[in-house]
């Protein structure tokens, strides 16, 4: 008897978690936070020992609790793609400064942190390896660098999507569409209630504003996440051949060195190479300051505006008219980005501003839209799907059961346990 229970990334988007008991063995995909709320939630504890965990992608949403199986000494091996482990471990530090500086406790610490990165073996797509019984395989999720869809073959066989993106973007190919046969299906739902606008006219309108905060003698402010998103603008700018001064700043720049490395990933692996050749590294305060004299593009973090060099750059620039403040990414409720959507005010603990520069949003999302995810459930035709990771799964498997005829079904935190 298999039994799949869900223990995060349920109803909503944020500490993805998922144990797999096959009778034999037990495996873990994903074991994230939710990141953005202070101190960071975690999944539902998973009891007793646990054979394998698959990583999907590095994101803290599914990564970012992984120090905890080392904190309670549990060394489980923790499969995933190379990227994967160097990014997890650049964000996992990340969100042990973060606790530091603001004086909430994790239930890890470094040192666990570093022996959770020890515990990483490497898996490519498409390399099949066993774990006990059941045999494991990733396919390309199209998400970020590395992201991987994992499909297990047991009694039943078994694909959890991740996160995915089923179209092409500057950075990556969209996910891998020739599957095997798939009687369960574990699904991301993130935009399961609405499509993504026309990429190529997001592209061309983003590069349209940048041009003119330049040409105006402005500074062109982009804000987004640092794994994924800002090396896709920086493509974007070089595929419009945008030849100005081009600055990136914060966790962005070491993601980048990392997904370089890592380029064969890529959709075209000498793209990043080739975008970097006219981007400058900003390492300092003397170095900003000095930056924003002059017309120039600065990309940086954090892609919600919740920290990084980017609040110093907002409260630099937000009195100046020429300039433009360019968001990249969907704005959780509550961030400062959303607040700053609403109201026209960049609001911190520290500060209340309202802006004079102009803001923008761009949607670069590497998510599937709503058409993509129905077009890719059509395609796999999954005896059972369950709808997780979005704010709408329980609208979206009702969806899929009485428009679609499939049997779906969106786990929620008092019935979360399933036998297949
Ligand atoms: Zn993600």
């Amino acid at each position: 008897m298999i039994e799949l229970s869900f223990h995060g990334g349920m109803a909503s988007v944020g500490a993805s978690a998922i144990l797999l008991d096959t009778g034999s063995e037990k495996i873990v995909f994903d074991y994230g936070t939710k990141p953005r709320e202070v101190p960071p939630i975690f999944p539902i504890p998973i009891k007793g020992n646990v054979d394998a965990i698959f990583l999907t992608h590095a994101h803290l949403d599914h990564s970012g609790g992984l120090p905890i199986f080392v904190a309670r000494g549990d060394n489980v091996p923790i499969y995933a793609q190379e990227v994967t482990k160097e990014l997890t471990e650049l964000l996992l530090n990340d969100s042990i400064k973060i606790s530091n500086e603001e004086g909430f406790p994790l239930p890890f610490n470094k040192d666990d942190v570093d022996q959770t990165i020890r515990n990483f073996v490497h898996l490519d797509y498409k390399k099949p390896i066993r774990i006990g019984k059941s045999t494991i395989t990733f396919f390309d999720a199209g998400h970020i660098p590395g992201s991987a869809m994992v499909y297990v073959e047991s009694e039943k066989n078994i694909l959890y999507t991740g996160d995915f993106n089923a179209i092409d973007t500057r950075l990556l190919k969209g996910c891998e569409k020739d599957l095997p046969e798939v009687d369960v299906l574990i699904t991301e739902s993130t935009y399961s209630d609405r499509n993504h606008p026309n990429r190529e006219e997001q592209e061309k309108e983003f590069v349209r504003v940048i041009k003119e905060t330049i040409y105006e003698d402005g500074v062109a402010l982009v804000s987004g996440f640092a794994v994924g998103r800002l090396q896709e603008v920086l493509l974007i700018l070089r595929k419009y051949k945008v030849n100005f001064p081009i600055y990136m700043d914060g966790m962005a720049k070491k993601a980048t060195t990392i997904i370089n490395r890592h380029n064969k990933l890529l959709r075209n692996p000498k793209s990043l190479e080739n975008a970097l050749e006219n981007v400058e590294y900003v390492n300092n305060k003397t170095q900003r300051k000095k930056i924003i004299k002059q017309p120039c593009i600065i990309l940086t973090t954090s892609g919600m505006l919740h920290g990084g060099p980017i609040d110093f750059y907002i409260r630099k620039l937000y009195k100046d008219e020429k300039s433009s403040l360019i968001l990249t990414g969907y704005q959780v409720e509550g961030t400062p980005g959303r607040v700053l959507l609403e109201t026209g005010r960049y609001v911190t603990e520290d500060v209340d501003l309202e802006l004079d520069m102009k803001v923008f949003r761009f949607d670069f999302s590497a998510h599937s839209g709503r058409d993509e995810l129905l077009q890719f459930i059509k395609d796999v035709n999954p005896e059972k799907i369950f709808c997780v990771h979005g704010d709408h799964t329980q609208e979206f498997a009702a969806e899929l059961k009485e428009e679609m005829g499939f049997d779906a079904v969106a786990p929620i935190a008092n019935n979360r346990t399933f036998k297949l």
